[in-house]
């Protein structure tokens, strides 16, 4: 293993905090997506390389955990969503939590962003992982 991988490329907390808000990772200042979920190729702002930051499936899997942990569990909870009928409860359960989904899934990709910026993670490392070792 070599001694760098042990080492952050840079501070993970403002990294991860720009990615967060939509933002190059690197400088903050330019828009990390041009579309929906599309990564810019270049930062406009600094000109940092962010298509080589691989989100793969992360950002998906942290969305699904953070939804179902911090909204569908704890709505559990409350009797009405019990008590109530589903022709009417699920639709707008449903529609809600799809909303607040879709909400989430961008701001969690820029903070995986920010997190592989941070870490030094590039789609070239793609070799070290040890699950593509079966391909
Ligand atoms: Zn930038």
């Amino acid at each position: 293993m070599p001694a760098a991988m042990h080492e952050v490329a840079h501070p993970i907390a403002p990294s991860v905090l720009r990615g967060l808000a939509g933002h190059c990772p690197a400088c903050g200042k330019g828009r990390l997506f041009w579309k929906y979920l599309k990564v810019n190729g270049r930062c406009e702002a600094c000109d940092q390389d962010l298509a080589r930051y691989p989100a793969d499936d992360g950002p998906a899997y942290v969305t699904i955990l953070l939804m179902g942990h911090l909204v569908v569990a704890p709505l559990l909870l409350f009797p009405i969503v019990w008590r109530a009928n589903p022709a009417y409860s699920l639709p707008i359960i449903l529609t809600a939590l799809a909303v607040a989904t879709l909400a989430a899934l961008p701001r969690i990709k820029g903070g995986w962003v920010g997190l592989m910026y941070a870490l030094g993670v590039k789609d070239s490392d793609a070799h070290l992982h040890t699950a593509d070792a079966a391909d």
